[in-house]
C-alpha cells in the first residue's frame, strides 16, 4: 500500500513512529493510502529544519522572496488540473470544486506575490527636536499552521503563503485525511525556490499527524505562532494550549451560517444560490449555508416548491465525473454522523421533506455518498439547528419578520458567515450593519472575502483576535518593532528623571 511520508527539508520522510492514519477514497470506500502519524520527536525534526533556514530565509531580500512566491504560483498553475484530480480523489470534492479551492489558495499566494509593498513600515520625521520615528514588521521565527481536511490546497496557502513572504518558515501539519496535496505543494515550493536561484531548503515542512502532532506543536518552546482551521471544541482547545505555552494563536472553527430571504428577493436567483451553496461539496465547507431563513409564509412556501424542484434536479457522483454537483463525504465515520443528524431531526420534530439517507450509486455502494437532505419548520431549540452537520442538509426556519430573522444568526452560537437575499438596499445595508457574524453576503451565498481582505468568523467561528490573509494576515504572522531615534544638532541635553516627552 503507497505510504504517504513528511516532508522535511526538502526530503520525503518517512514516518518511524509505527503509527498510520487511512486515507479513504471516499468514492469506493476502500482505504488508497496510509499516512504516518508524527510523534513530538518527528515534530521536533521538522521545528529544527525551519530553524536552521530561518535567519537565511528571513534576509533574503522581500522582493525576492516575492519572486519565489511568483515561481511558486506559476507551477501551482501548471499542475493544477493534477492537483485537483489528487484534491478530490482523496476528499471526494467533485474536481471542478477543487480546482476552487486550490485557486482560493492561489489568490493568497497572488497577494503574498506583492509583500515588498505590504512590508513597508512606517516613518515620522520629526517626531521631537532631532528626533524621527519608524516602525518595522519584522518575522516571528518559526511558525505553524494546523489545516482541516475540507480545504486541504487553499487553506495551507493562506496560511503559509503569507507567513513564507513575510521571512517565516513554516510546519504544516494538514488534515491526515487528505494530506497528498499539502505535499506536493511542499515540494513544488522547492521547485520554485530552484528555478529564482534561492534555496528554501527548510522553510515549508509538512508534517503528518493527529492529536500528538498538534500538542507537540503546541507545547513546542521554538515555533512562535500558529493558526489552526477546524472544529470548535479542537480550536478552543488549540487556541487555549497554544496561549499557555506563550505563543501567539489565532484558530478557526466551526459554522453554521444562514441565508435569509426578504420577500422582495429575486427568489429563483436565490434559489440556485442556496442550493449550490447548501450542497456544494456536500455541504463540507465552513461557509456553506445549512440553513435558510424565508421571511413571512408567502416566501416560505413559494421557497419550499422551488428548492424541491430544484434538489429534483441534482446529480450527486463520483467525484470524478464531470457532471456531478458533489460527490461522497469525506469518510464512512462522517457519514455516519451526517446520517445520525438527520435521525435526530425526525426525532426532535423537524419535517423531514427529502431525506438523503440510503443513497447509493451502482457499482459504488460502498462509497461515503449522503444524498441532499431537506428539513422544513426546523426551530432554534433543536439539536440540528444549534449544531454544524457538515454535510449535504439544508434546513428551513421560518420567520414572520425582519427583526426576527436577524436575530437568528446574532444569536446562533456560531458566527462566521450570512447572506442576506434582497432587492432592498435599505433592508440590506441594516443587515450587514446589524448581524453579529463576522462575513456577510448581500445576495452572494458564499461570501468568502477575496485574498487582499481578509477572512474570519465571530463568537464559537473563531477564537484570537486576527483573521487569516490580506493585511490582518501580515499582521498575525509578523511582529512590530518601533525605533525612537535621536540626531540632534550641538550639545546634547542632560537626560531628565521623568518620563520623556517630545516637547
Ligand atoms: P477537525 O477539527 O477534526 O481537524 C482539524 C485539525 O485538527 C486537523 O489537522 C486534525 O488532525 C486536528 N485534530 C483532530 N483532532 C484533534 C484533537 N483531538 N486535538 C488536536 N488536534 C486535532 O476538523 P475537520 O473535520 O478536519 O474540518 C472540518 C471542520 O473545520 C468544520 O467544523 C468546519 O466548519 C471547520 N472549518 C472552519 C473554517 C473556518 O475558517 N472557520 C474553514 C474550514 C473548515
Amino acid at each position: 500500500m503507497r505510504t504517504i511520508n513528511h516532508y522535511i527539508a526538502g526530503a520525503s520522510v518517512e514516518s518511524r513512529t509505527g503509527r498510520f492514519g487511512d486515507v479513504f477514497d471516499p468514492n469506493t470506500g476502500q482505504v488508497q493510502a496510509r499516512v504516518g502519524l508524527a510523534d513530538a520527536g518527528e515534530v521536533d525534526a521538522a521545528v529544527l529544519a525551519a530553524l536552521k533556514a530561518q535567519p537565511a530565509w528571513a534576509a533574503v531580500n522581500p522582493q525576492r522572496r516575492a519572486r519565489v512566491m511568483f515561481a511558486f504560483k506559476r507551477l501551482v498553475e501548471a499542475r493544477m488540473q493534477e492537483l485537483a484530480e489528487l484534491l478530490s480523489s482523496e476528499h471526494g470534492k467533485v474536481v471542478a470544486d477543487s480546482k476552487g479551492d486550490v485557486q482560493r489558495g492561489l489568490e493568497v499566494v497572488e497577494f503574498a506575490c506583492g509583500i515588498p509593498h505590504a512590508l513597508k513600515g512606517e516613518y515620522t520625521e520629526g517626531a521631537g527636536p532631532g528626533i524621527d520615528v519608524y516602525s518595522m514588521r519584522q518575522p516571528l521565527g518559526v511558525v505553524a499552521g494546523i489545516t482541516p481536511f475540507n480545504f486541504p490546497a487553499m487553506i495551507p496557502m493562506w496560511m503559509f503563503g503569507v507567513a513564507i513572504a513575510v521571512g517565516n518558515t513554516f510546519i504544516l501539519k494538514p488534515s491526515e485525511r487528505d494530506p497528498s496535496v499539502p505535499v506536493r505543494l511542499g515540494e513544488l515550493f522547492m521547485e520554485a525556490g530552484a528555478d529564482v536561484g534561492i534555496d528554501v531548503t527548510g522553510v515549508l515542512n509538512v508534517v503528518h499527524g493527529d492529536k500528538a502532532a498538534v500538542d507537540a506543536i503546541l507545547e513546542h518552546p521554538e515555533i512562535s505562532a500558529v493558526s489552526f482551521v477546524g472544529s470548535s471544541d479542537i480550536a478552543h482547545y488549540v487556541y487555549r494550549t497554544g496561549a499557555a505555552h506563550g505563543k501567539r494563536v489565532q484558530a478557526m472553527g466551526g459554522a453554521k451560517n444562514h441565508g435569509i430571504i426578504l420577500p422582495d428577493a429575486d427568489l429563483d436567483q436565490a434559489v440556485k444560490d442556496i442550493i449550490g451553496a447548501a450542497y456544494g461539496s456536500a455541504g463540507e465547507r465552513c461557509m456553506a449555508l445549512p440553513v435558510t431563513v424565508p421571511v413571512g409564509k408567502g416566501t416560505a412556501e413559494a421557497l419550499r416548491g422551488k428548492l424541491l424542484a430544484e434538489i429534483e434536479t441534482l446529480k450527486v457522483g463520483l467525484s470524478s465525473d464531470p457532471a456531478a454537483q458533489y460527490g461522497p463525504v469525506v469518510t464512512a465515520a462522517h457519514k455516519a454522523k451526517i446520517e445520525g443528524y438527520i435521525q435526530t431531526g425526525v426525532d426532535e420534530g423537524a419535517e423531514l421533506v427529502v431525506d438523503g439517507r440510503g443513497f447509493s450509486l451502482q457499482g459504488y455502494e460502498d462509497g461515503f455518498f449522503v444524498g441532499p437532505t431537506l428539513f422544513d419548520k426546523v426551530t432554534t431549540d433543536m439539536k440540528t439547528y444549534q449544531d454544524e452537520i457538515f454535510g449535504p442538509v439544508l434546513q428551513i426556519v421560518r420567520a414572520d419578520s425582519f427583526e426576527e430573522a436577524v436575530a437568528l444568526p446574532s444569536k446562533h452560537q456560531y458566527g462566521n458567515g450570512v447572506a442576506i437575499f434582497t432587492r432592498n438596499g435599505r433592508a440590506a445595508r441594516e443587515f450587514a450593519q446589524k448581524v453579529n457574524v463576522g462575513m456577510v453576503g448581500i445576495n452572494v451565498p458564499i461570501p468568502v472575502p477575496v485574498a487582499y481582505h481578509s477572512f474570519g468568523g465571530w463568537k464559537r467561528s473563531a477564537f484570537g483576535d486576527a483573521n487569516q490573509h490580506g493585511m490582518e494576515g501580515l499582521r498575525f504572522w509578523t511582529k512590530v518593532k518601533t525605533v525612537t531615534a535621536r540626531w540632534p544638532e550641538g550639545d546634547v541635553a542632560d537626560s531628565a528623571f521623568v518620563i520623556p516627552t517630545m516637547s
